[in-house]
């Protein structure tokens, strides 16, 4: 049915090997090349597309926000993003994200006064940056005419595509979580929003096995980060941080490491800025991964795995998850949203370090949960994952590779509201008594609680609380 279209058309599906160069067409729903199995971008002939000469050019937009497109923070820039016909864009008013400075959290870190930017993703419709992307993938689905869509996930995923789904009404919607450990905020949204909610038996890397398998059998559209619409909208974020820094980009974007979609945006959204000259100088790229589920730190900084101009050491991969699954080692982290031990765009995010010369970090779940607690008390909540790079920034900066003069952008990916659980744990620690969630986890020691105080409901002996 597909007509495979040819590179003279604006946007086209290109795998990412550059030794495979295989190209498809935007009419193709297909989640890894046919030729040689790995991902797919999407990739476009700019000349045929509008491109404003300045990124300056962009906020014409925000003096026509009726206009959906206009005030989504994804579609205004969407001669960047330039796969779909304006008519067949699904958008729910995603991306109204904001940027600003946190001296409390610099302080932290540890950088100079003023250098330190929080992103604030978790401001989303659904709570968590996932919406960036999800606005791509339904675009496209749509495109398709799709009549069902799928994802696995940790949770955000899944209440992503269930909000797109429910809004648009244009498909039915299936997802799959694993047990157990699915953030309650997350697991509410996806059952409110009516999408059918399989729970699997098994962690989120067997529900991602299962879900690429389903959708395979029954044409049923995957809308996980395999799928190269979702990462395009997911460049945004990069748009609208360099928006909130007057177009002048900074020195460091600092980010967590999942499944690795996001990183993998952020490193394309980058280059092609560059290479369109709508930016002078790429920042460095720091991804910080969850001490609990630690692949790409192992693989990247411990072993020397690197994107290598596409020519991946597939064996090293291989053997590393071999060794893995020997050791029956499985992702354990309170950060769930980054509890994942084989990330599905290793390889993307190879590219994106090599593009930004980049590093990769690993932090504890202390280190997490502090960092939470900080960004806390400077006014931003967000979940576990998310202070990941607040955490993984603080390192860089004690290591002296992130130097106190850099401005540094920490992405906060996702709201506090999702994992109410793991907040309220932190706080209602006591020294030597630390929450039974936290303990299990393996955290003995937390840095900044802020304890709830019990007392007898007589006025008498709250005022001498308050004395
Ligand atoms: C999905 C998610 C991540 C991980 O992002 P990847 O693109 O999978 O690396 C981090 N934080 C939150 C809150 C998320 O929802
Ligand atoms: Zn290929």
């Amino acid at each position: 049915m597909s007509t495979t279209l040819t590179k003279t058309d604006a946007a086209y599906q290109l795998c990412m090997s550059p030794q495979c160069a295989a190209t498809f067409g935007i009419d193709e729903i297909l989640t890894t090349c046919p030729e040689c199995g790995n991902l797919l971008d999407l990739s476009y002939n700019w000349d045929q597309v509008a491109v404003p000469s300045s990124l300056r050019d962009f906020e014409a937009r925000w003096s026509t926000r009726t206009n959906p497109l206009d005030f989504s923070g994804v579609w205004r820039f969407r001669e960047l993003i330039p796969f779909a016909p304006e008519d067949k864009i699904v958008t729910i008013g995603e991306g109204q994200t904001i940027l600003q400075q946190s001296d409390r959290v610099g302080q932290f870190v540890d950088v100079n006064s003023g250098n330190l930017h929080l992103q604030y993703e978790g401001l989303n419709p659904s709570g968590s940056f996932k919406d960036n992307g999800m606005t791509g993938a339904s675009t496209h689905a749509r495109m398709m005419g799709a009549k069902a869509a799928a994802c696995a996930s940790t949770g955000n995923t899944s209440a992503s595509l269930a909000i797109y789904a429910s809004t648009a009404q244009l498909f039915e919607v299936v997802v799959f979580v694993g047990s157990g450990k699915i953030a309650f905020g997350k697991l509410s949204q996806a059952l409110d929003f009516g999408a059918k909610t399989i729970q699997i038996q098994g962690d989120f890397d067997d529900a991602m096995a299962q879900v690429r398998e389903v959708c395979g059998q029954r044409s049923i559209y995957l809308c996980n980060s395999v799928n190269p619409f979702r990462l395009e909208g997911q460049k945004s974020t990069i748009y609208r941080v360099l928006e909130g820094l007057n177009w002048e980009p900074p020195d460091w974007i600092v980010v967590p490491g999942g499944n690795l979609g996001n990183s993998s945006a952020f490193g394309k959204a980058l280059r092609e800025l560059k290479e369109l000259r709508l930016i002078d100088r790429i920042p460095r790229m720091a991804v910080i991964n969850a001490a609990g589920a630690n692949s790409l730190y192992e693989l990247h900084e411990e072993r020397g795995l690197r994107w290598n101009n596409g020519d991946v050491d597939d064996a090293l991969i291989e053997s590393f998850y071999d060794e893995m699954d020997r050791a029956e080692r499985r992702a354990s982290t309170l950060a769930t949203a980054i509890e994942i031990n084989r990330p599905v765009s290793l390889k993307r995010c190879l590219r994106a370090l090599a593009i930004t010369d980049g590093v990769v970090r690993q932090v504890s779940d202390e280190q997490i949960l502090d960092a939470k607690a900080q960004i806390g008390g400077g006014g931003f909540g967000c979940e576990p994952a998310s202070a990941a790079s607040v955490a993984g920034a603080k390192q860089l900066r004690a290591e002296g590779v992130i130097a106190p003069s850099d401005r540094v952008v920490c992405i906060l990916t996702g709201h506090q509201l999702k994992d109410p659980n793991a907040t309220v744990a932190y706080h209602s620690s006591e020294a030597g008594a630390i929450d039974a969630k936290l303990s299990d986890a393996g955290v003995d020691s937390v840095a900044f609680p802020n304890r709830p105080v019990p007392v007898e409901n007589e006025i008498e002996k709250i005022l001498e609380i308050l004395d």
